[in-house]
């Protein structure tokens, strides 16, 4: 079944709600006040998890992909960040350690090599 994700403006609380689509509406009350002025319906929370409508359990994980997938999802934004800079670290900090006597570091021709 789909999770719909609503916030409560009232008591400033997000929560999902797991429904069928034929149960589903608009207005439901919040899980924890009960109030139903001033809940959103979360499009954006829920577009995230669109593409696998459904979020996988670990045994209908099939691919590299789902793993990636599970692994991310279950990461803090801290955490990509971290990842994300450090992945991406060695393209402002180029290798310039000394090379072993003889060698030289070969750089990249400006003109595209044309195959004749
Ligand atoms: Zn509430």
């Amino acid at each position: 079944m789909p999770a719909y994700t609503f916030f409560c403006e009232a008591c400033n609380k997000k929560y999902e709600v797991v429904c069928s689509i034929k149960d589903y509406h608009d207005k439901l009350p919040c899980e924890f006040c009960e109030s139903n002025v001033s809940v959103h319906r979360m499009y954006t929370e829920d577009a995230a998890t669109l593409s696998s409508s459904v979020k996988k359990s670990d045994s209908e994980l099939k691919t590299v992909g789902d793993l990636a997938k599970r692994n991310t999802d279950r990461m803090s934004n801290d955490e990509k960040q971290y990842l994300k800079t450090k992945h991406n670290e060695y393209k402002e900090n180029k290798p310039d350690a000394p090379l072993p006597k003889g060698m030289s570091r070969m750089t990249r021709q400006k003109t595209k090599t044309k195959w004749v």
